[in-house]
């Protein structure tokens, strides 16, 4: 299967991003497999201040390898490295209703999300953006894309962009399908959503010393006040780490239960265990720094592999609309 999947440039990844990083490293095992920097994407939110995208497009990718994506097996590009995307999409909007791109859920809710922390989208881009996604993704005639449940909606929209060109033209694109992963939801180190702009985040290349203060300052069970009292695991964000990479994680959870275990012993285990999944991230990612100017050839060379592929699908799809 050709499969085509992306990220925002967000900088150094966290512990959150593994578990989808982790399906990638799956799928380009038994695919042909594209991984793309979603840059022109974070313009649509960071119209005003775009100055740091390009350094945490560096960042990311770094981290990408670091984890094992793998030039020789994926292609690793930037989006805006490939100017045939843009193209498409100005295609593509010539013949897609206004009303198929106001009714995707997620937009009337990130207009709105944005605007309590003072951003403006109301914009044309961030309007057109499932549809510059479906460009992303048709004009590497992409069979699978592999989504969170809230993405569904993008890749329907995308296969019925895709029947509207095939039927009106010729038949140049496949209807992707949406692959469903399970991807692991690691809480911040207080217990909500990891994210950056909430300051809860681990980062994947954190150093043991790092992780462990971290692993300190989670937020633990309030009731247990001494390391015999009774404890309940279940409101506990060490406790759900414990779940989450673990193996013993029933142990855990009996000893916490029955006060025979304290939280600062056990928020050291968790250290270690986390330390071991992580650790050798960071080895590689301070590899990877070692060789200058090693990111840089890999996006090179991938831009020109996905270019060449992008280049074949737009001459047909100019041939099909006679320009
Ligand atoms: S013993 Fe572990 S699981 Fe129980 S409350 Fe303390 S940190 Fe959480």
């Amino acid at each position: 299967m050709r499969i085509l999947s992306g990220m925002r440039p967000t900088g150094r990844l966290h512990l959150g991003h593994l578990s989808v990083l982790e399906n990638w490293l799956r799928l380009q095992e038994e695919n042909e497999c594209f991984f793309f920097v979603a840059d022109w994407h974070a313009f649509t939110t960071e119209y005003e201040n775009p100055g740091q995208i390009k350094d945490f497009t560096y960042e990311m990718v770094g981290d990408w390898l670091a984890v094992g994506i793998d030039p020789e097996k994926s292609v690793i590009f930037v989006q805006s490295q490939v100017p045939e995307h843009a193209e498409l999409h100005l295609i593509f909007s010539m013949f897609t209703p206004l009303s198929w791109l106001e009714r995707v859920p997620t937009y009337k809710d990130q207009v709105r999300k944005l605007a309590e922390q003072g951003k403006d989208i109301t914009t044309y881009g961030f309007l057109g953006y499932p549809l510059l996604q479906a460009a992303d993704i048709l004009i590497y005639l992409a069979e699978g894309v592999p989504v969170g449940e809230d993405q569904l909606p993008h890749i329907e929209l995308c296969r019925e962009v895709a029947r509207r060109f095939n039927h009106l033209y010729a038949p140049v694109f496949p209807e992707p399908q949406g692959i469903l992963a399970e991807i692991k939801l690691v809480p911040g180190i207080d217990g909500q959503k990891m994210s950056k702009s909430y300051h809860n985040e681990i980062p994947l290349t954190a150093a043991a010393q790092e992780l462990a203060r971290l692993t300190n300052m989670m937020v633990t069970d309030p009731a247990r006040i001494h390391k015999d009292d009774l404890g309940h695991p279940e409101v506990c964000t060490v406790y759900k780490y414990h779940a989450l990479y673990n193996n013993e994680v029933a142990e855990i959870e009996l000893s916490c239960r029955a006060g025979k275990i304290g939280c600062v012993a056990c928020k050291k285990r968790l250290a270690q265990i986390t330390e071991g999944v992580l650790g050798p991230v960071r080895e590689r990612r301070a590899a990877l720094t070692a060789r200058k100017g090693y990111i840089e050839e890999v996006l090179h060379t991938g831009r020109a592999k996905a270019q060449l592929v992008a280049a074949a699908t737009l001459e047909k799809v100019r041939a099909a609309l006679n320009l």
